[in-house]
């Protein structure tokens, strides 16, 4: 039997078990894909979710193979744009998850863990009515039972295990898609993410390693209404109809086929139960709008890790540690997911939009906060406790 079973090699799985297996515990983690392995994101790790990591691994690699991101570039309806820098010392990095999710899920390996991929987790073992492992799709068709004195579910925004105990449900409400890929060739970017709110859909643009610009179009779409198209196209139509990006998209060229992933929204109902601790997007999902899902995954991670290695320790019981988790999240997340929903409620309502551009133009400043406090920078107190120069 394994100390603890993860199931997902996300950032949220990748962290929990270098955490894990370098504080000595015997981790088995199931990813269901190969790394490398393309993930739909907006690719940016704002300053909260660096600080995350280099508390656990040396990020030179990251660093090296990544570009630097300076801060937001946010507009509105009606021409309304605001650019927020982090400020001296601090930056975000932009860099493909493919590269980024392989590099960490390859820390777990060096730091002990034992990862399996190709290995699908289909469901939860349960013993008198606690999680006790998973089951994982075996090569010849079968199911394979894997103990764990603890399990994580970091199986990302439909997890299987989250979904199937009944932890996760998808709320009816909002039903937006999002449909993500890269150009080249496209002008005026800079070092800032950009994010262009407008009446009834965003749309993400971030610069990436390698002369590419990530662009993620994000739309309503409710049940009965009209089916996408293609999903080139729908990008492609999107950009040219908006008279803040056609322009630089003049020349802009696709690399490779689009991803189109939705309904996006997911809640978590809770942070696991006896036996089984959720973590990353498996505990609920964060609107892509905010560029801090990352940040959260991986903080999520860290405090499962933290609850699990005090179990260990005998300073915990198993049966509540999801409930002493649950308590640890509410501490450290309440705000932003109160953040988070706000901001999700805004950008659904064209009014709420409108609204928030006349509000935009008349106090920019509140932008620059709301940009820097979604990129989780530590506060002007926290900086001058770090030696950070004021910003
Ligand atoms: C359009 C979009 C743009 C975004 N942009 C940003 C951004 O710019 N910055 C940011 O910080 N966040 C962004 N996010 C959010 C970010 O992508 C997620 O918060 C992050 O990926 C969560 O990490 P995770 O490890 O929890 O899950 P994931 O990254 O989804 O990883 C889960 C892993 O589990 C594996 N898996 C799934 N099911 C199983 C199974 N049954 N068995 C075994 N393995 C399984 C998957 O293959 C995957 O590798 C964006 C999200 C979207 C949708």
């Amino acid at each position: 039997m394994d100390d603890v079973v993860i199931a997902g090699g996300g950032p949220a799985g990748a962290l929990a078990a270098i955490i894990l297996a370098r504080a000595g515990a015997r981790v088995r983690l199931f990813e269901r894909a190969r790394f490398p392995r393309h993930k739909l994101c907006g690719d940016t790790l704002n300053p909260g979710a660096l600080a995350v990591l280099a508390r656990h691994v040396d990020t030179t690699a990251l660093v090296t193979g990544s570009d630097e991101i300076h801060g937001m570039l946010l507009t509105g309806p009606g021409g309304v744009a605001v650019r927020a820098l982090y400020g001296a010392g601090l930056a975000g990095r932009a860099v493909t998850r493919s590269v980024f999710d392989e590099w960490l899920l390859r820390q777990a390996v060096a730091a002990g863990a034992r990862v399996e991929e190709g290995a699908a987790v289909k469901g939860a073992l349960v013993s008198a009515g606690r999680v006790t492992g998973v089951t994982v799709a075996g090569r010849a068709g079968q199911d394979l039972a894997h103990e764990g004195r603890l399990v994580i579910a970091a199986d990302g925004r439909r997890s299987t295990l989250a979904f199937s105990r009944g932890l996760a449900h998808q709320p009816a409400r909002p039903r937006r898609w999002a449909i993500g890929g890269y150009f080249t060739g496209v002008a005026g970017c800079g070092t800032v993410g950009e994010m262009h709110v407008r009446k009834g859909h965003y749309i993400g643009v971030a610069p990436v390693p390698g002369g590419l610009t990530n662009v993620c179009v994000v739309i309503p779409h409710a049940v009965g209404d009209r089916a996408f198209g293609a999903p080139a196209e729908l990008i492609r139509s999107r950009l040219n109809a908006d008279p803040a990006l056609r322009d630089r998209f003049v020349d802009a060229r696709p690399e490779g086929d689009p991803v189109v992933l939705g309904p996006m929204a997911v809640d978590a109902d809770a942070a696991g139960e006896p036996g089984l601790l959720l973590a990353g997007d498996a505990a609920g999902f964060i609107d892509p709008m905010t560029g801090d899902g990352l940040r959260l995954a991986l903080a999520g991670a860290e405090l499962a890790a933290a609850v699990i290695l005090e179990v260990f320790a005998g300073r915990g019981s198993p049966e509540a540690a999801h409930l002493e988790l649950a308590r640890r999240r509410r501490a450290a997340f309440a705000s932003k997911w109160r953040f988070n929903r706000t901001l999700r409620s805004l950008v659904t309502y064209p009014q709420g939009v409108s609204a928030a551009a006349v509000c935009a133009r008349a106090v920019p400043s509140v932008l620059v906060t709301i940009i820097r406090y979604a990129g989780d920078l530590p506060t002007e107190a926290r900086r001058a406790k770090a030696g950070c120069p004021s910003s």
